[in-house]
Order: C-alpha cells, then structure tokens, then sequence
C-alpha cells in the first residue's frame, strides 16, 4: 500500500531570530517567527508525513500552548513524528519540497537541507528534494516579511504487516 501526504506552513519573518530550513540556519537579516524554532519547512515536512500516515496534523501532536514546545528543535519534532509514523509500519519512499520566498536565496544551501533531512528520515540522498522559489516581489512572501514551505511525500507499508496478514491473496 502507498500514500501521498501534503503539508504546507508559513511563518512571519521579524529581526532577531535565526532563518531555519530543515534544520540549517540560512544566512539572513531576518528569521522565523513561531513558538518553536519556527523552521517552515521542518513543519511543512511533519505535517505531510502524518498526514500521510493519517495520525493527525502538528498541532495535535505539538500544541503551541503547551510550554515544552517553546524554541522547541523541529527536528526533534520531526524525529519524534518519523518514529511514530514508523511504528504505524510505514517506510519513506520521497520527500519533495518547495520553499517560498524572494530572498534569501535557498539554493546554496539546498544540498545541506537535503542531508539535514534525510539523516532524520533515514533516507537515501535522492529521496529527499528542495526547490526555492519565489514570489516575483509579490505579498508578504515576496517583500521579505514571510516564508512558506510546501512538502509532499510518499509512504508505503509492507503487505505483510500484521493489519493485513488475515486478507485474501490474489494467485
Ligand atoms: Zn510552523
């Protein structure tokens, strides 16, 4: 069996905080706003993973209001969420993102996100992909006061697992 799961963010860009991609710190005069260490697409990455696994959305699993989120390392969270969708007998087949945001660019950095989150995710290099894009100077994305991100990913479960064992075989 396989599955497709979606998931998107955004996040205010304001001075004083670091611009986190995947868990690499981007150089920038500005940086995600957010409860936890505001990584856009870290969530955007978590998001689509449980939402393939269909166990819920970052919200249920890391409440805002709960204190021990606060400055939280998404990539723990991610780590802690890889786990569970694991356990449920899922494997990651690929990871596929895209990063909205005029500036900075995301390019240089792009093989070090790609590393950053396939060493959490297990994967093979080439499982794992990030495009930046812009917003051609447009809204909040394209005048530097937000960022976006946009994950896809494709689960797939061994026929076998325990769930399915009882099911008529073909042939
Ligand atoms: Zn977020």
């Amino acid at each position: 069996m396989i599955r497709i799961g979606l998931g998107r963010d955004l996040h205010r860009l304001v001075q004083g905080r670091r611009f986190l991609l995947g868990g690499v710190e981007i150089a920038a005069d500005r940086g995600e706003l957010g409860h936890s260490d505001g990584d856009v697409l870290t969530h955007a990455v978590i998001d689509a993973l449980l939402g393939a696994a269909g166990l819920g959305d970052i919200g249920e699993f890391f409440p805002p209001s709960q204190p021990a989120w606060k400055d939280a390392d998404s990539l723990k969270l991610l780590e802690f969420t890889f786990a569970q969708v694991k356990q449920a007998g899922w494997n990651l087949v690929n990871l596929d993102c895209v990063v909205v945001c005029d500036k900075p660019k995301i390019l240089p950095y792009r093989e070090d996100i790609r590393a950053s989150l396939g060493a959490v995710l297990e994967t093979a290099p080439d499982a794992v992909f990030v495009k930046g894009k812009t917003n051609e100077g447009l809204g909040p994305l394209g005048d530097g006061s937000a960022v976006e991100a946009l994950a896809v990913c494709l689960l797939e479960k061994n026929e076998d697992s325990p769930k399915t064992k009882d099911s008529p075989k073909k042939g």
